[in-house]
């Protein structure tokens, strides 16, 4: 459904001269903001498996790290610019996948003004330059935006119950502020935009102490320390393995919606559930231990994948059960932790 009937202000823009180049007929260069983390170097993975991409990543290493991307670094088709978003960034692309904005709680909590701006000057910021180069630009939004939802499941038509002024606010309404953005530029310049509603997503390279509660479980179960339930326990979430979760992206950019759309996985566990799965998977001898939750946190979440289904052709392959023992791995091998036999 897009939005494209309203008239712009403006002409729109015109459109790269490298994706019209007679050199470049099918060649995409494409622009990955946060491409040094979690998401961003499985993204990465997935167009350099395309000889026709070339790929730029902008990344200022706040959460992320060279050695997620360290296999392609030197690449010919390959590019790392040390860069943080709240700057003008100028560069020739196609493409914008612009992830750029830390996403554990522990991390966006820590410098709040700072998450503000990474979003709201970052988005503006990737948004000019969407403009500039007539380039598609996709924003990474997230579930957080339907706040401590009142709808269960959350439809995209929900507009939130979100606390404007609680801790979380900076990552929320930052967000919520992001999507605005990318609206209006769609609306008053014209540009090709795509809003990916991102749910709870785990895998390899998640950052071992970013906080969030599947990294916690799986070292916490190979440190043998009890699993730290925040209570009451009964909290829900929906966990997407992170294949899943780029396969959804790339299939969102290339379509022709401009979304928002939710991408997630609709699995639902409470906190409890999740600690005894991880118990019985990993380390059946650990504690499970309830401690002081932290304020706002939803008390469930779990996206309605509807139009991904209808609009994309795509739902997650991956369970719960399949997608941990994947991540215990990475996570034995970073932790130097061997699997007793
Ligand atoms: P991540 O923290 O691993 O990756 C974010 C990347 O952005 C890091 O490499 C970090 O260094 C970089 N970054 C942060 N601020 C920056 C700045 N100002 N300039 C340049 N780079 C900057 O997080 P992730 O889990 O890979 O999340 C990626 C995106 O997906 C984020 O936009 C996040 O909001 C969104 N998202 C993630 C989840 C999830 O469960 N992982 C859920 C919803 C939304
Ligand atoms: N911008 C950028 N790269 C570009 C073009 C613009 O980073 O290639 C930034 C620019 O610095 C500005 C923002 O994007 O702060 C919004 O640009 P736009 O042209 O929409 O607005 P204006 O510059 O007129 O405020
Ligand atoms: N959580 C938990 N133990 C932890 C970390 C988190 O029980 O060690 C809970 C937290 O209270 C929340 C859920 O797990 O209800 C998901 O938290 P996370 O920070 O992973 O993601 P988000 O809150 O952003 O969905």
């Amino acid at each position: 459904a897009s939005n494209g009937d309203h008239k712009s202000s403006k002409p729109p823009p015109t459109p790269s001269p490298l994706r019209n180049s007679k050199f470049s007929q099918s060649n995409m260069r494409i622009l990955v903001t946060g491409g040094a983390g979690f998401i961003g170097s499985h993204l990465v993975d997935k167009l350099m498996e395309n000889e026709k991409n070339e790929v730029i990543v902008a990344d200022n290493y706040f959460t992320g790290s060279k050695d997620n991307i360290r296999k392609w670094i030197g690449h010919p088709r390959f590019e790392l610019i040390r860069h943080d978003v709240t700057e003008p960034l100028l560069v020739e692309v196609d493409q914008i996948y612009h992830l750029a904005c830390p996403a554990s709680p522990i991390f966006y909590k820590h410098n709040p003004v700072k998450t503000i701006k990474t979003n709201v000057i970052g988005t503006l910021n990737m948004l000019g330059l969407a403009k500039r180069v007539g380039a598609r630009i996709l924003l990474t939004s997230t579930s957080e935006v339907y706040g401590d939802p009142l709808v269960h499941p959350q439809p995209e038509s929900y507009w939130g119950n979100v606390n404007p002024i609680g801790v979380r606010s900076c990552y929320d309404e930052g967000k919520r502020v992001a999507e605005t953005l990318m609206f209006d530029y769609h609306r008053q310049h014209g540009i090709e935009i795509r809003i990916a509603r991102i749910f709870n997503t785990y895998g390899p390279r998640m950052n071992i102490d970013d906080g969030r509660v599947v990294s916690n479980f799986i070292a916490q179960a190979l440190r043998d320390e009890p699993l730290t339930v925040q209570a009451p326990g009964t909290q829900t979430r929906s966990f997407c393995y992170v294949s899943d979760m780029v396969d959804g992206l790339v299939r969102l950019m290339e379509g022709e919606n401009t979304g928002p759309i939710n991408i997630g996985n609709p699995g639902e566990f409470t906190m409890i559930e999740l600690a005894e799965t991880v118990k019985e998977l990993i380390n059946p001898k650990i504690e499970i231990k309830m401690v002081e939750n932290t304020p706002d946190d939803p008390r469930q979440r779990k996206p309605d994948i509807t139009n991904a289904k209808k609009m994309l052709g795509w739902e997650p392959k991956i369970k719960l059960r399949d997608g941990l023992p994947l991540m215990e791995a990475d996570f034995r091998l970073r932790l130097g932790v061997a699997k007793k036999l």
